[in-house]
């Protein structure tokens, strides 16, 4: 890959290179946008099969970092940063304290949180060696695991989705296909379940599907039967580019909705899911409770005036799909205007801001 021409081709502002070869550390931090302020995203930590390949992952996720901030209305820019390992045996607090620096020379240009493969945990041992890291343990004061936040705003936007499609909020007795029962996919199954919906969940790893059998009693198929479920609704909850020209036309459902992080293999499989008649509702609207709880930690973590933000999700996914019926667009390009566009008005503004302007 050429480096170059990959940090130019989407605008990336920055991307660092870090490495600490005592912990084994190699990360990669992308910055893509500081427009609206400082790029918060999380820390996948990942065995990449290359470095061109986790270059890739943090360049992508860095992007969508940045239209998830701006649609959410929140003041922040979008960075995501990877590091490649196998998270169940590379940690060490040598490599988070390393990784920590790294993070803290950036100054506040880049924030950091759990992703993929790290905790709150992991963030109290970051938070050791700089305060740009949110996502902290509560008895820390942080919000905690951002996973529940994430999947209560899921909840938000599946109800839209449901009005949209079927003219009622109520997901009872809507059948919904979940892959992935990680720490999202779980409480939303938990939160599903509640709501009277019927569950149908695949995982790849055993320990998590058994986890939402044992609770839940939910049905399971196998990993490469999921696209193939009578639903009501698909949820993409494990990683992403599952949805792409080989899997949407074997989808038997009216919408997706899910919380994987770039869940289209390309841009343009929107269009695909919009020909087959699917409603799309975009990942980087719909997974934004867990930006949107981590964020409340810079002004002091209050755990109802996060859900009162995240429930938000609601308005802005009805909104999104609404616009895209009358533009007769995608939903993923409404949303991506609605990104770029307050981009575009509200970062004018630094024109205005005062040297030193500390708001994070
Ligand atoms: P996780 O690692 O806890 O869970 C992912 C699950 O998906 C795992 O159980 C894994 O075994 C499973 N999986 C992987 N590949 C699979 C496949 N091909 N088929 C079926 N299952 C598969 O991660 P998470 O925190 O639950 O996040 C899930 C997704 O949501 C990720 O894409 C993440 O980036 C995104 N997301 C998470 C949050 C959050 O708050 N955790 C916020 C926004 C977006």
């Amino acid at each position: 890959m050429d480096v170059f021409e990959a940090i130019g081709a989407e605008g990336h502002e920055e991307v660092v290179f870090g490495s600490d070869a005592v912990s084994g550390l190699k990360t990669i931090i992308a910055i893509h946008s500081t427009t609206l302020g400082p790029a918060l995203g999380g820390t996948r930590f990942y065995p990449y099969g290359s470095e061109d390949e986790a270059l890739a992952d943090v360049l992508r996720l860095s992007r969508a970092m940045t239209f998830k901030a701006a649609a959410a209305g929140l003041d922040l820019g979008g960075g995501k940063a990877v590091i490649i390992g196998d998270p169940g045996t590379d940690k060490s607090e040598r490599l988070w304290r390393a990784y920590g620096r790294i993070v803290d020379s950036l100054q506040g240009r880049y924030i950091t949180a759990e992703d993929v493969g790290t905790d709150h945990f992991d963030m109290d041992v970051i938070r050791h060696e700089t305060r740009w890291v949110v996502g902290l343990p509560k008895a820390e004061a942080g919000s905690g695991d951002p996973s529940p936040a994430t999947a209560r705003g899921l909840m938000r936007a599946l109800s839209a989705v449901a009005e949209h499609v079927w003219g009622d909020s109520d997901l009872g007795g809507k059948v919904v296909a979940i892959q992935g029962t990680g720490k999202v996919g779980r409480d939303l199954v938990r939160r599903l379940v509640k709501a009277g919906a019927r569950v149908v969940a695949t995982d790849v790893f055993g320990p998590n599907l058994q986890m939402v059998i044992d609770d839940y009693g939910v049905e399971v198929v196998e990993p490469e039967e999921i696209y193939d479920v009578e639903c009501d609704i698909f949820s993409p909850c494990a990683l992403g580019g599952t949805l792409n020209s080989g899997t949407i036309p074997r989808l038997k459902c009216r919408a997706v909705v899910g919380p994987a992080n770039n869940q289209l293999e390309q841009d343009k499989d929107a269009e695909r899911l919009r020909e087959a008649g699917i409603v799309y509702a975009p990942d980087f609207v719909v997974n934004s409770g867990g930006l949107i709880n981590v964020w409340e930690e810079r002004r002091g973590y209050q755990e109802e005036r996060a859900a009162h933000n995240i429930d938000k999700i609601y308005g802005l996914t009805k909104h999104i799909l609404e616009e895209a019926n009358e533009r007769d667009c995608s939903p993923l390009e409404s949303a991506m205007q609605l990104a770029t566009e307050r981009i575009e008005k509200i970062g004018r503004l630094r024109l205005f801001r005062r040297s030193g302007d500390d708001r994070a």
